[in-house]
């Protein structure tokens, strides 16, 4: 049996990579801040806490991730865990850059130490590409953070390749682009529209209003995406991948369908100029033909139709 650790097992995608694993037959150990005081809802969701073993650990001590990886002996490591939110990082940028970099590098340096040939999954960002010079975004185009959080994730980025480089370590870097799933947080904007719909119709709130809908980002849904996750780490040589769905869909045009599709009108859309960003990235895709050609990644869905699927999860599990 193939043991991983994985981090930030608590949100979206680390739930979803737990379900994954744990069907593969993989012993699970999820990474936690405290065991009193972990969200675990996504996993009873998902049924799989009793699947996983839950271990404290703050990642920014470097003698705690050592202490965990020599006691559960990892073949693989995802590393998932990070102060994920643009709009967070804009007001805590000194705690996000200061977690999302030295999360990374205390685990690279435990696994050159303990064990080089334990194998290592690095949540990178299509954030990370920021101002753009050209579309689709692919493995080699420009970095150019717009945020802490995007520099924080660039930084990550390239510790991961050094260690690959200068280490030999197996070492990589999925590039993923938004993904969305009825297990996202509540305060991304898809996960926002859909529960702040819902709330509409419920007669709790009469509208919802959201900073720059403007703005055309490439979206996905969360459990295809971790598949490619795992097949990074399955290879005979390490590498770094875009994983997208090669399409940007206005956020204005995810609202409206959402609000269409529940029968709200789209008076009940409303725009607050406090709510912008600093900086953002007006329009940004990518390719995946990477991941489809040496991962053999296969994914298809239009993001109108993952639409479909979270508005019926959303609306099956709203209480009012
Ligand atoms: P998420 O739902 O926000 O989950 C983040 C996880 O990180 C949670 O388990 C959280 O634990 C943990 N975490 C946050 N701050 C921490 C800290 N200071 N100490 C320890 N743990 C901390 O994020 P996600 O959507 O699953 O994304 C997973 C990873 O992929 C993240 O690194 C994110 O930046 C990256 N990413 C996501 C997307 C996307 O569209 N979802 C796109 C590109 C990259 P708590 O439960 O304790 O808060």
């Amino acid at each position: 049996m193939k043991t991983a650790i994985v981090s930030g097992i608590t949100g979206q995608d680390g739930a979803y990579l737990a379900k994954f694993l744990t069907d593969k037959g993989y012993k699970v150990y999820g990474l936690v801040r405290t065991l009193s005081g972990a969200s675990t809802f996504r996993l009873q969701y998902l049924n799989v806490l009793g699947k996983v073993e839950l271990v404290e650990c703050d990642l920014q001590d470097l003698s705690q991730v050592i202490k965990i990886i020599l006691e559960t002996k990892p073949a693989e490591i995802y590393n998932l865990a990070a102060q994920s939110s643009v709009s967070l990082s804009f007001k805590q940028p000194i705690g996000t850059i200061q977690f999302n970099i030295n999360s990374v590098v205390n685990i690279l340096e435990a696994i050159r130490l303990i064990n080089p040939a334990i194998r290592f999954y690095q949540a990178s960002s299509s954030e990370m590409f920021g101002k753009i010079d050209e579309l689709p975004i692919t493995e080699e185009s420009k970095l150019h953070p717009l945020s802490p959080y995007a520099i924080s994730k660039v930084a990550a980025h390239h510790i991961t390749i050094n260690y690959r480089e200068s280490y030999g370590l197996y070492a990589c870097c999925g590039i993923l682009f938004n993904h969305e799933s009825y297990l996202r947080g509540e305060h991304f904007i898809v996960k926002k529209a859909l529960t702040g719909a819902l709330d509409i119709l419920a007669g709790k709130r009469e509208y919802l209003e959201f900073g720059n809908i403007q703005v055309k980002r490439d979206f996905g849904y969360s459990k295809s995406y971790v598949e490619a996750m795992w097949l990074m780490l399955q290879q005979d040589k390490a590498d770094d991948f875009v994983i997208c769905s090669g399409r940007s869909v206005a956020l204005y045009d995810v609202v409206r369908y959402i609000f269409n599709k529940l029968g709200i009108p789209e008076s009940a859309i409303r725009v607050n100029d406090n709510l912008f960003r600093p900086t953002d990235i007006e329009d940004i895709y990518g390719s995946s033909e990477k991941a489809k050609r040496l991962l053999g990644w296969d994914y298809h869905m239009n993001f109108f139709e993952v639409l479909d699927l979270l508005i019926e999860e959303e609306r099956a599990n709203y209480v009012p």
